[in-house]
């Protein structure tokens, strides 16, 4: 668990553990939404209620979902898990310790600040043309 000190990597533990909570809670909302529109849609047309409407209805929630809901769900996950597994708060790339002033702003960071800012460079928009 990198050079964290009890105190630091609880405080971390229930930031992630609250985001994961709140970030559910909107999944909740937003599939709840889109179960909305689907279900008013199909209200006005043929109501089938088989195992082939239900397969449709849960890959279109699926599809509902904003990317960065899911995608943020996941770092948060990710996070948790490796605080379970003892890896969380080492730089991904350099295995060095992840600062805990970092950690504190992004309790889901991968990489020291160091990695992540050539991370960005090399990784940020590959298709802009340099003029
Ligand atoms: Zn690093």
């Amino acid at each position: 668990m990198g050079s964290l000190s009890h105190r630091q990597s609880d405080q971390l533990r229930t930031d992630l553990s609250r985001r994961e909570s709140r970030l559910r809670d909107e999944i909740r909302e937003e599939m709840l939404r889109a179960g909305d529109e689907y279900y008013s849609d199909i209200a006005g047309g043929v109501l089938d209620t088989g195992d082939a409407a239900q397969a449709t209805l849960l890959a279109d929630l699926d599809q509902a979902l904003p990317d960065f809901l899911i995608r943020e769900l996941r770092e948060i996950e990710g996070a948790i898990r490796r605080m379970g597994d003892g890896t969380y708060g080492i730089c991904l790339q350099c295995g060095d310790d992840i600062d805990f002033p970092r950690l504190s702003a992004c309790p889901t960071a991968v990489r020291c600040l160091d990695c992540q800012s050539f991370h960005e460079k090399t990784h940020a928009r590959p298709r802009t043309p340099s003029l």
